[in-house]
């Protein structure tokens, strides 16, 4: 499954570092990821080379990605999207490249705003996005691929580009994602067969169940932690042993509650956990359709959370999850054990017994 691992990481492994060059925000101002966003999407082609995507591919794969983020939400954010027409910009392909973001959406914003209520802090917009046609690699190059600012309004995505004119929503949803404030969804990468190896290493990205990971764009969602940052739906916090419940997080229509679960992880920081989620639309792997997943949360936003890898950590994350009946044992008094799973579409939920000390 290293060919997965390698796949997942491929998505975001071209972004550039996405604190640059506007700030992140970490705690962005209240009501920053829920009610109707107003989304300009500025498209725009350097005097030497052209986007090769449409217009209408464009604007129907932005609404493929509003259309993901009412369901990822529960409808309690929503977009209204403007995407513009094509500006032509004053220089070539390899100078932008170089330049790199800051100059590039300069240029953009200059030439949308006579067209509409835009400056540099963004005028009436509540995310402002830069389409723009991928420049051929090139050593020096600083443009390459998608980037974001975490909590903040601007996100650049690529054009088409080698010839392609299908519009990458998985770009969007993912870039997008930062600009609601998310970080990445990593896992703990180990070579000595333990899960929570204190050898492991955080990588960065890789978690293929989550658009912030690497998921896919239909199946892939955002993780509990995500959701309760932004104020979509709450975890329960864990503080005494007992027997919880938990329902799916990756369901527009799931009422049940809570949607994940969160240990304190003992010996770090307060507000450090384990975050057990659970998700159903992996229908053809059995270990996520068996079980939960087990995230550690990592930091507040370049790496978000790191996937735990219980089944033959080190080797594949398509086994991840803990399985039904499985115990989870963190040698610092913490065990989790599934216990019990059932419901229906779209109200299934697991039962795991823990124990804190
Ligand atoms: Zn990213």
């Amino acid at each position: 499954m290293a060919s997965l691992i390698a796949a997942v990481v491929a998505v975001t492994a071209a972004e550039a570092d996405f604190r640059y060059p506007y700030d992140v925000r970490t705690s962005p101002p209240q009501g920053w990821t829920t009610g109707l966003k107003q989304v300009l999407l500025i498209r725009a082609d350097f005097s030497d080379l052209s986007s090769t995507l449409s217009l209408a591919a464009t604007v129907s794969g932005m609404e493929k990605v509003r259309q993901k983020y009412v369901a990822m939400s529960y409808g309690l954010t929503d977009m209204n999207v403007t995407v513009s027409p094509v500006y032509i910009l004053p220089n070539t392909a390899s100078y932008y490249a170089k330049a790199g973001w800051e100059v590039l959406a300069n240029a953009m914003v200059a030439a949308a705003s006579a067209d509409y209520p835009l400056d540099a802090d963004g005028g009436v917009y509540d995310r402002i996005g830069f389409q723009y046609p991928p420049p051929p690699k090139a050593a020096g190059n600083i443009l390459s691929g998608g980037i974001a600012m975490c909590g903040n309004k601007w996100f650049w995505i690529p054009g088409g580009g080698g010839g392609s004119t299908i519009f990458q929503v998985i770009h969007a949803e993912h870039e997008i994602g930062h600009t609601y404030g998310s970080g990445h969804d990593g896992y703990w990468r180990v070579t000595d067969g333990d899960p929570i190896s204190p050898y492991g290493k955080a990588h960065e990205t890789g978690n293929p169940y989550t658009i912030m990971g690497g998921g896919g764009p239909i199946k892939g969602d955002f993780t509990a932690k995500a959701k309760e940052q932004f104020g979509w739906a709450q975890s329960q916090l864990v503080i005494t042993s007992g027997t919880y419940r938990l329902y799916r997080i990756d369901h527009p229509q799931t009422v049940g509650t809570p949607k994940g679960l969160k240990v304190p992880i003992p010996g770090e920081a307060p507000g450090v956990y384990y975050w057990l989620e659970m998700r159903r639309n992996f229908t053809t792997n059995s270990y996520e359709q068996n079980g939960l997943n087990i995230l550690k949360a990592y930091d507040e936003f370049r790496i978000g959370t790191c996937l735990l890898d219980l089944n033959t950590p080190g080797s594949s994350l398509a086994d991840a999850a803990l399985q039904l009946p499985q115990t989870f044992s963190d040698g610092k008094g913490v065990t989790i054990r599934a216990t019990d799973k059932g419901g229906v579409a779209p109200e299934e939920w697991m039962e795991v017994e823990i124990t804190v000390p």
